[in-house]
């Protein structure tokens, strides 16, 4: 601020020449000059030093320096100052005076005495002053902060009036003084605010401090103040400006979030579930103490983890995924994670991701809690399989049947196979459970689903479908055979005999059975023509199998006919043997033996050749038994025919692999040998290329001890099988059958005959006995004759005939012999 001189300023001085002088010098200067005596009385002020103190001159002649309040607080100090100059020159030094309560000046202050030491002349130099002084007052005076400024002593020399409006305290209070002292009553924090304040003036570093502050209107109020320093022209410290702002309302909603954030952490860190949070590159930022253990690792080494850090670990990409998808769309997740760790049950935990917002709305990172619902889970699993279980019999019900039909019925199409679907209705069930109780009737399904599960292959679906009701899905039916075996097999199932409350109990079962695809394409459908068939069974009598197309009965009734006829026929009804004669090519067709050919007189269907039983004896095992009496019939005929002749007459045998393989052929033969007293050398054994490729230990003893018994072994059908050849080397085969589709070849093809050139050559060869099989013409027989083969056997000679009229042939023949 300039000072202006004040008019009159001369006349305050007093009239000698000394100061007259001074005041021709001093009373145009813009510094404060004053003239005191050694005890600091006033003698002179110049028109700045008056203007400086605000009033007139006057007064202040004759009084001292602390009267008169020049350099205000500093008043003191000066005058300290000026008394030692009388002993000592004092260097220039700074004051700082707050000259009114609009502001602060620093001057720098020289004190010269006179010789007589007498007076001292006080020169004060405005030095500091901030330059922006007008500027600044503006804007503290708007500010809505409270700004005090202090001098270096601690004794604010200015405040603006924001403090009247914020503090209980008035400005008049404040300046002048320390923070203490200008302290009202009610404010707490003031030493730590004067502390801070001295450490701004000591060190010239700012601060800052809390200081609770009643306001006028009778509230304690909470101000944030700012301390930094002032500093002169010189760098040196000059003052601090302490800036208060009324934070109360921060202060609660700060304190207000760090409550909230405290009762959050305590929820988390106390909390069941695992919380993590990631941060927006999915690096894991926060864990509790549930995840920690979870994961079975410390916090430590789980923070800062990217998903790229734990992906290595299969079971946790899910996750990871699902983070990085909620931080890239924004849109909440929920997953459910099995965890399978070797050394513990196994976890079921269900994962919510959510994203977490920032201010502006954008996606800053993942929330993620997760809940161990290994219980939860194992419930649903066990109301699951209730749903789908009949609780009676523990087999799959209705609605399972629903649910894994398509998938069964899909696989059947691709593989191009069918599915049955068989219908099952226990027979009288109603009057077992009606007699004997209902627990009876329990016990009674019980037992037949038990029986029926034990029938199926595993792929086959065995259900419950009510009452006593059971369905089964069977695929990978090839054919009728099979399917009625299936069916077969279940009745038997059901019909044997049991123990309910003491009696025996005999039920049966009626069966519709249904086909996919060729009956229909849906379960549905399926079920409801296999339904329809079951009825059918029922009407005709229970205990039955009826097919939902009439057709396909027929075959597989055939079948269930024949089988168990067959096991019939096991004690000879109805089996009759054939005999074929087979000559001597190179003697006039002379009968050398017969070739033993089992036919079956089946009351129904009348004579069936071996073809269309053979395989199903094979089937049920009942060949064992037709064999032997096969071989039985075969041996007592051989005698007959052997009987008082001297060449002998050789019956042979067809064994199948099955019997070759499966049971002691050679026993069988040894033994028939020892009931009929046939001669081994009159019968022969003719088996398949099959029962070689067993290569078996069995075959090869099967092979010794029939030579043992002296009985020879035919391959038949020679030609048609494998390597013929590679098996001729391994096993002592003594003859040969050449197939008749060879024999039968002969006129047509030239390859065919040469071919049988070839057999016939080798089998000389390799001195093997070789019979023609199928030979029907003069010109095969011719052919035959003419390169050697010496044995033959088809129409040309004779058809398969009883055994009795082969007899006869024989003796005939014999007769004109
Ligand atoms: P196989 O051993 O090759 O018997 C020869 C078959 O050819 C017989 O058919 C016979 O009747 C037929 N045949 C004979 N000469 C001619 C001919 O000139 N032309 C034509 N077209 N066919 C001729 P069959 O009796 O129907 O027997 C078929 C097969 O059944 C036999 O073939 C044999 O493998 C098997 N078999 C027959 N009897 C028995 C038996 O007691 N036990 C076993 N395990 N299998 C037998
Ligand atoms: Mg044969
Ligand atoms: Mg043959």
């Amino acid at each position: 601020m300039d000072v202006e001189p004040e008019s009159g300023a001369v006349q305050a001085h007093g009239g000698d020449t000394e100061t007259l002088l001074l005041a021709r010098w001093a009373d145009r200067l813009p510094d404060l000059v004053v003239l005191v005596d050694a005890d600091g009385t006033l003698r002179y002020l110049n028109p700045a030093a008056i203007a400086a103190l605000g009033r007139g001159a006057e007064p202040f002649i004759g009084r001292t320096l602390v009267q008169a309040g020049l350099f205000g607080a500093e008043a003191d100090t000066l005058r300290e100052r000026v008394r030692s100059a009388f002993a000592a020159a004092v260097p220039t030094f700074n004051l700082t005076w707050t000259r009114d309560s609009q502001g602060i000046a620093v001057y720098a202050v020289d004190i010269v005495p006179d010789a007589q030491q007498r007076r001292a002349l006080v020169h004060a130099r405005e030095a500091a002053r901030p330059a922006s002084e007008p500027t600044f007052r503006t804007l503290t005076e708007h500010l809505p902060d409270v700004i005090i400024r202090y001098g270096a002593n601690g004794r604010a020399v200015y405040c603006n009036r924001e403090i009247d409006d914020q503090v209980s305290v008035s400005a008049l209070r404040v300046v002048g003084h320390t923070p203490s002292e200008a302290a009202p009553p009610g404010m707490r924090g003031v030493e730590g605010y004067e502390a801070q304040l001295w450490r701004t003036l000591r060190t010239g570093e700012p601060g800052t401090f809390e200081l609770q502050v009643p306001h006028p209107d009778g509230t304690l109020r909470v101000h944030s103040v700012l301390f930094s320093a002032e500093r002169d022209l010189h760098g040196t410290i000059s003052g601090a400006i302490a800036v208060g702002r009324d934070t109360t309302e921060q202060v609660r909603i700060r304190e207000a979030l760090a409550a909230r954030e405290r009762e959050f952490r305590t929820l988390a860190e106390n909390a069941d579930d695992n919380i993590v949070r990631w941060d927006e590159q999915a690096r894991m930022c926060y864990t509790n103490p549930a995840f920690t253990r979870l994961m079975q690792r410390p916090a430590e080494l789980l923070l800062g983890r990217t998903p790229l850090d734990l992906a290595a670990d299969e079971r946790y990409r899910p996750v990871f995924a699902a983070v990085q998808r909620v931080l890239r769309g924004d849109q909440p997740e929920m997953l459910e994670l099995r965890l399978e760790d070797p050394g513990r049950a196994a976890q079921v935990h269900q994962i919510r991701f959510v994203p977490e917002h920032d201010e502006r709305g954008g996606v800053c990172g993942v929330l993620g809690i997760g809940r161990d619902i290994t219980e939860k889970a194992a419930y649903l699993e066990r109301i699951e399989a209730l749903v789908r279980t009949d609780p009676l019999t523990q087999l799959p019900n209705r609605q399972a049947l629903l649910e894994r039909a398509p998938a069964l019925l899909a696989a059947s199409r691709r593989h191009a196979r069918m599915t049955a679907v068989l219908l099952l209705d226990l027979d009288r069930f109603k009057s077992v459970n009606d007699a004997l109780g209902p627990a009876a009737g329990d016990e009674l399904l019980c037992e037949s689903a038990r029986r029926l599960a034990s029938c199926l292959r595993a792929n086959d679906l065995l259900v419950r479908q009510g009452d006593d009701e059971f369905v089964v899905v069977a695929p990978d039916i090839d054919n009728a055979e099979s399917l009625g075996a299936i069916a077969d097999k279940l009745q038997r199932a059901v019909a044997a005999p049991l123990q309910l409350l003491g009696r025996t109990v005999q039920v049966s079962a009626s069966i519709g059975v249904a086909l996919f695809p060729g009956d229909a394409d849906t379960l549905e459908a399926l079920l409801v023509h296999a339904a329809s068939a079951m009825q059918h069974a029922k009407r005709g009598g229970r205990g039955r199998t009826e097919y939902y197309r009439r057709e396909l009965g027929e075959a597989v009734q055939r079948r269930l006919l024949l089988e168990s006829a067959l096991r019939e026929a096991t004690r000879g009804a109805g089996l009759v043997l054939h005999l074929q004669p087979q000559v001597s090519l190179q003697h006039q067709d002379r009968i050398i033996g017969a070739e033993a050919l089992l036919r079956w007189q089946h009351p129904a269907l009348g004579l069936l050749s071996p073809d269309a039983f053979i395989a199903i004896a094979e089937d049920n095992g009942s060949i064992v038994p037709i064999g032997h009496w096969v071989l039985h019939t075969a041996a007592e005929s051989a005698v007959r025919c052997n009987r008082g002749r001297a060449e002998p007459i050789r019956i042979a045998v067809n064994v199948s692999t099955r019997q070759f393989v499966g049971d002691d052929v050679a026993a069988s033969v040894a033994r028939v040998l020892a009931e009929t007293g046939c001669e081994p050398a009159w019968l022969s054994i003719e088996i398949t290329e099959s029962a070689l490729l067993e290569q078996s230990a069995r075959v090869h003893k099967a092979f010794d001890a029939l030579h043992a018994l002296g009985v020879r072994i035919a391959l038949d059908d020679f030609g048609t099988g494998y390597s013929a050849l590679n098996y001729l080397a391994r096993f002592p085969v003594d003859c040969l059958k050449i197939d008749k589709s060879f024999v039968q070849g002969i006129d047509r093809s030239t390859r065919e005959a040469e071919l049988v050139k070839a057999f016939i050559a080798m089998a000389s060869a390799l001195n093997l006995g070789l019979v023609a099989e199928g030979v029907e013409t003069d010109a095969q027989a011719a052919f035959l004759r003419g390169q050697g083969c010496p044995q033959a056997q088809g129409w040309l000679y004779g058809r398969p005939m009883p055994v009795a009229q082969f007899e006869t042939l024989l003796a005939g023949k014999a007769m004109n012999a």
